[in-house]
């Protein structure tokens, strides 16, 4: 098959149009209609073989998680996410693998509203780029330098399920029978805060999506934001599967440093919490409050008994 055909049978194929894409697959560049008094917001991420996913992952996974960590960062500035354009290079043109990936990326595609409308196929070591665009009410997105002091901090899910079933993946740890398919799932298939995102316009004040571990992400915001933190490790929400997989002072190290977990952490006023709570208790994502936000530009990290936090905080480093 030619570059072309491969495109039209396998990329060009989606049963999801939008109608604010005039121009798709098949112009040398896309055309869409960002709807009246909005802003375009725009990601992209790149996952490299061996480095973002393990050599053995399932095309399906690659495909979904590849996708799902560009909508996590649309979700975690409170977009509606929209468009995507996708950048493949493959070793070869291996068709059951191309349509195994694309059943993971249109599966979730799909599941959103999201289009693709565009991207490349190149011949090369094993790496995906995908863009994702989406938007939001002018003037309503939300960023990671806008936390003030006195605000509560936030995290949606459970945190470091993904980093366990990294470890488990590359034979450092063993999990429980019952548990791995759920904590291999939270790896492979991470789910986009979609929903949690949107509601939280006009109510959080600052917000980030955790692909680097909780400690290193909330750091972002402490920065950008020229503020610090106080968090109690105790209160930082763990599944029954990391629970059961290792004491609990190895699950809180991992639920502050394990990454992948593409949970938001978000920071709210005081005065918006119940507001912010009835808003979020429609939506089937669980959510907790971790600490506040403080004067003291650093992360305090504590216990409920109010000692110290004294674990290790090495998060994952890109470089
Ligand atoms: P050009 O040479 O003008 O850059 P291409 O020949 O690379 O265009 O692509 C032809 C069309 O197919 C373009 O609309 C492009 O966006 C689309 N396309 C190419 N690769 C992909 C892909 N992997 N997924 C979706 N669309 C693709
Ligand atoms: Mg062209």
């Amino acid at each position: 098959m030619t570059e072309f055909e491969l495109i039209k049978r396998y990329f060009a194929i989606q049963t999801e149009h939008r109608s604010d894409v005039r121009h798709g697959i098949g112009d040398d560049a896309a055309l869409v209609s960002v709807p009246l008094n909005h802003e375009l917001v725009i990601t992209t991420d790149t996952l490299v073989e061996g480095i973002h996913f393990p050599k053995a992952t399932l095309p399906y996974d690659i495909g979904y998680k590849a996708l799902a960590v560009n909508l996590s960062d649309l979700a975690a500035m409170g977009a509606t996410p929209a468009w995507v354009t996708l950048a493949l290079t493959l070793p070869s043109a291996n068709e059951n693998w191309i349509q195994e990936f694309c059943e993971g990326f249109f599966t979730l595609a799909n599941r959103y509203q999201v289009q693709l409308i565009g991207g490349d196929l190149t011949r090369g070591p094993l790496s995906i780029t995908v863009q994702a665009m989406g938007f939001t009410p002018t003037s309503e997105a939300l960023l990671r330098s806008t936390a003030q002091v006195n605000d509560l901090i936030y995290v949606t899910g459970t945190l470091g399920d993904a980093g366990l079933g990294l470890k488990a993946i590359q034979h450092l740890l063993a999990i429980p029978e019952q548990y791995q398919r759920y904590i291999f799932e939270r790896f492979n298939r991470p789910t986009p805060r979609i929903e949690t995102g949107i509601h939280l316009r006009g109510l959080a004040h600052a917000a980030i999506d955790i692909s680097d571990g909780l400690a290193a992400d909330l750091n972002h915001i402490l920065r950008a934001s020229k503020v610090g933190a106080s968090v109690n490790v105790d209160q930082l929400p763990l599944s029954e599967a990391l629970q059961k997989s290792l004491p609990l002072d190895n699950a809180i190290e991992l639920a502050l440093t394990g990454g992948d977990d593409y949970e938001l952490c978000f920071t709210v006023s005081p005065e918006k919490r119940e507001a912010l709570e009835n808003t979020l208790a429609t939506l089937a994502c669980r959510f907790t409050c971790i600490g506040s936000i403080t004067a003291h530009h650093e992360l305090h990290l504590h216990h409920q008994n109010g000692n110290l936090y004294h674990g290790s905080l090495h998060g994952y480093r890109h470089f």
